[in-house]
């Protein structure tokens, strides 16, 4: 049997362990997957061996401390600067992420030229890593710094003057706890109607994909990014098992409606 977990502060809602055991079942893999509260995220290595993992996910908010102390870090995760992901591979752990990775597989059906992310916060800028082409647009000005010194577009909302983008995203946690939209309505009414696509990062219903759907877009909410997250991070569990990503995805679907 090998052993799996989940780290987080707080981690009871995570619905990791539903998609990851189920996915386990789907390919006859030995693998038993659970939740662990981690209070300090100093200790994320020590808890790690003490507890004989092959892997674990890693949520809010222990990202960069597990990008901090994992032997080595690979891929995206050396830019993003936070680590979603750890694996034990030959006897050293190695950090991921792949969390901007699952978001584009979970569009990878997608044809789309401009893209616009609302919001700037850590989510918009791993995205904006693996979409460099984006435009941002956020609220206020402070987190808009990161992309300048980038020479990304970006504008705050007063900046902003509309254009034709065919993929909206929202990566803003407006609508996760209020009726907020991600920008004004009336900004969002007129960019949906020249958009073919809308993306949100929050699982549950939002103002933004509502209104998305009244407009006709094709609409997509967060429960997508975390399942290909997921997808991504199953490979790294089960190798050198070979995965049909399409056939774990639904069985991760199927998990999270429970
Ligand atoms: P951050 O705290 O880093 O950034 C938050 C961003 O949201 C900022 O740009 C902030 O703007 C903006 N914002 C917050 N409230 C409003 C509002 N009412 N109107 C407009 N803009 C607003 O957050 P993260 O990037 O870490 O996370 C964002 C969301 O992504 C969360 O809801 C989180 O749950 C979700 N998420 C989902 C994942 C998935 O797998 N589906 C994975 C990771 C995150 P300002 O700078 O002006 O304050």
């Amino acid at each position: 049997m090998k052993y799996f977990t989940i780290f987080g502060n707080p981690v009871s809602h995570s619905k990791s362990p539903l998609m990851h055991n189920r996915a386990f079942k789907t390919i006859y893999f030995n693998g038993c997957y659970t939740k662990y509260l981690l209070e300090d995220g100093n200790e994320i290595i020590k808890k790690f061996k003490s507890l004989n993992l092959k892997g674990a996910s890693v949520t809010v908010p222990h990202k960069e401390k597990a990008y901090k102390n994992c032997d080595e870090v690979r891929g995206i995760a050396k830019e993003i600067k936070a680590v979603n992901l750890l694996i034990l591979e030959d006897n050293k752990i190695i950090g991921y992420n792949t969390d901007a990775p699952g978001f584009m597989e979970a569009i990878s059906d997608f044809e789309y030229k401009n893209v616009l992310i609302l919001g700037a916060g850590g989510t918009a800028k791993a995205l904006s890593l693996m979409m460099p082409q984006a435009h941002i647009v956020n609220r206020s000005e402070n987190r808009l710094k990161y992309f300048r010194e980038k020479n990304i577009t970006s504008f705050t909302w007063e900046e902003f003057e509309i254009k034709k983008y065919d993929l909206i995203i929202n990566s803003t946690s407006a609508g996760l706890n209020d009726d907020n939209y991600p920008i004004k309505k009336e900004v969002l009414e007129k960019l949906f109607e020249n958009a073919k696509y809308a993306v949100d990062v929050i699982y549950t219903q939002t103002p933004f994909q509502q209104l998305a759907k009244e407009k006709g877009l094709i609409v997509r909410d967060g429960s997508y990014m975390l399942v290909y997250q997921g997808v991504l991070a199953f490979e790294k569990f089960v190798f050198p098992k070979k995965i049909d990503k399409k056939e774990i995805a639904k069985s991760m679907f199927e998990a999270i409606k429970l």
